[in-house]
């Protein structure tokens, strides 16, 4: 693979302590990096880690820089294994920074996990206003649950500075709380999944409230220039901030919020490491074997099985695919691995039935007797078996309907040690600001989509190895992502200026 130069785990120590000095480091997430349960033996304890782009991408961070995660303890042993002041050293192999974990009822699984976060903010986000539920009591729990974030922050900054870090939707409020007790901290919030324009977020009962809470950070991060410009509208629009539209900060209440766009990436290494390791040529050789037709063509994808992820339109994509060119029958297979995710919302519900459905009428109307085009796979593999897998492809589909990223897509590229896999990308990923070399679709049109698959099925070995290159040069390092954030943090903390941001799109 191309060698990548960026910046590693050294690189995120020294500038983070160049940036905050002795300051704590304090992450805040919903979803935390370990999770303890029951193993099936009496007493046993298995650690679990929980699939997510969040929390794989933190992780080597954190162990990097050391500090405090705090985060919702949900494995069913995970009270069983912190001391009195819920707090436990990960990972538990190699214990490099405290997991401070926070306890929710059923209640405020329901409303501020499931109903507020996840039924509301998450559609809205991923421009699906006609998929929000909107109830008081989803708000008032996730106001309090908010708090409840918050007061631990306090507690973990106790008697010294801190640099305060909070992840996503789930977290809106926490930082204004903070600030409304200990302004002399720091605050920056990186919000991964999109940010809809003004006509969309206006729907929002509460939109001021969320914009103010928010608007309390020194550093709003996003994935894209579109969705840090949206915000700024909202902000303008919604509470009426001063916006500097070159410098991208918003100002209000005499504080002075600056809005820049940060695309995360991945750990490149691990997952080089995990597609060449001793005995990967082999794992990859059994599993072309096994769905792989003789003389033909593997497709896969890796999805959480999420309305976002445009799954029944890649689905209908393959289904075009077979019609149209049955060339491709018994040619050509493809395997899905769906992540199962909120079960409990209906809208997931629904969408895996109809997943099923739809699986189900493809092989039915294409395969022959031996011969199944597509295979589901309904369970979360490890990232070694992922690697393998992505290592196996001859294309690899994604085709989210709107996505903040799509570590997937980077993951996929980078395991292309053997210059095989083509990318497949919705354009409405934000990895395809990055991806260029990749085949960008438009999910909502599955006849193109199909047309396209087909050309990328017939790409020539040395075009494919030209792509998968382009690709590999154009991606950065997860330690790239969080030296860029701590830099300009940094700078805003030390009241350094910040350059003007250039571009505006
Ligand atoms: N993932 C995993 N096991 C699986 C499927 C996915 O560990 O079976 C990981 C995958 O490697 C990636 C993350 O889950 O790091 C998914 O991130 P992405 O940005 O693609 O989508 P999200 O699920 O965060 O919306």
């Amino acid at each position: 693979m191309t060698e990548i130069i960026g910046r590693g785990p050294d690189d995120i120590v020294r500038s983070y302590r160049e940036a905050f000095g002795d300051d704590r480091l304090i992450v805040v997430s919903n979803r935390e990096p370990y999770e303890h349960r029951w193993g099936e033996d009496v007493g046993e304890v298995l650690v679990k880690r929980p699939a997510g782009g969040l929390t794989s991408a933190l992780d080597p961070l954190m162990q990097s820089v050391g500090g405090v995660w705090i985060a919702w303890g949900s494995g069913d042993a995970d009270a069983a294994v912190v001391n009195q002041e819920d707090r436990v050293m990960v990972p538990p192999e190699d214990a490099r920074y405290t997991l401070r974990r926070l306890w929710l009822d059923q209640h405020d699984v329901n409303r501020y996990y499931l109903g507020y976060s996840n039924q509301f903010l998450w559609p809205l986000c991923h421009y699906r206003p006609a998929l929000t539920r909107v109830r008081a009591r989803y708000w008032e729990r996730y106001r309090r649950v908010n708090r409840r974030f918050a007061d631990a922050v306090l507690d973990e900054s106790r008697g010294g500075g801190a640099a305060v870090w909070i992840q996503d939707y789930h977290l809106a409020l926490a930082a204004a709380h903070v600030r409304s007790k200990r302004p002399d901290l720091s605050l920056a919030h990186f919000w991964h999944i999109p940010w809809p324009p003004v006509e969309i977020f206006e729907v929002t009962p509460q939109a001021g409230k969320l914009m103010r809470g928010l608007l309390a950070n020194d550093l709003m991060g996003f994935q894209l220039p579109s969705h840090r410009n949206n915000f700024l509208r909202c902000a303008l629009t919604l509470v009426g901030a001063e916006i500097d539209w070159e410098r991208h900060t918003a100002t209000l209440d005499d504080h002075t919020c600056h809005v820049r766009d940060f695309p995360i990436s991945i750990d490149i290494d691990s997952f080089v490491e995990a597609a060449t390791r001793p005995g990967s040529d082999e794992a990859v050789a059994r599993l072309r074997d096994r769905y792989c037709p003789k003389d033909g063509q593997l497709g896969i994808g890796v999805d959480r099985m999420d309305y976002s992820k445009g799954l029944p339109e890649k689905l209908k994509t393959l289904d075009f695919l077979f019609e149209r060119y049955p060339e491709y029958r018994e040619r050509f297979t493809f395997v899905q691995v769906g992540v199962p995710s909120r079960t409990d919302i209906e809208a997931y519900d629904e969408l895996t039935q109809k997943v099923d459905r739809l699986v189900w009428e493809v092989n039915d109307r294409h395969g022959t007797p031996g011969w199944q085009p597509i295979h589901l796979i309904k369970q979360s593999l490890p990232a070694e078996r992922l690697a393998i897998l992505y290592r196996a492809a001859d294309v690899c589909i994604v085709a989210s309907l709107r996505d903040g990223m799509n570590l997937v897509a980077k993951e996929f590229v980078v395991c292309q040690t053997d210059e095989r896999g083509v990318l497949l990308l919705s354009r409405f990923a934000g990895a395809a600001r990055e991806l260029g070399h990749s085949l960008q679709v438009n999910p909502y049109d599955p006849e193109d989509f199909a047309r396209i698959l087909r050309d990328a099925l017939a790409l020539s070995p040395e075009r494919r190895a030209e792509l998968v290159r382009a690709n590999q040069a154009e991606l950065r390092n997860i330690y790239d992502w969080m030296a860029d954030i701590f830099d300009t943090w940094g700078r805003i903390r030390n009241g350094s200026e910040l350059d003007p941001v250039e571009e505006l799109s």
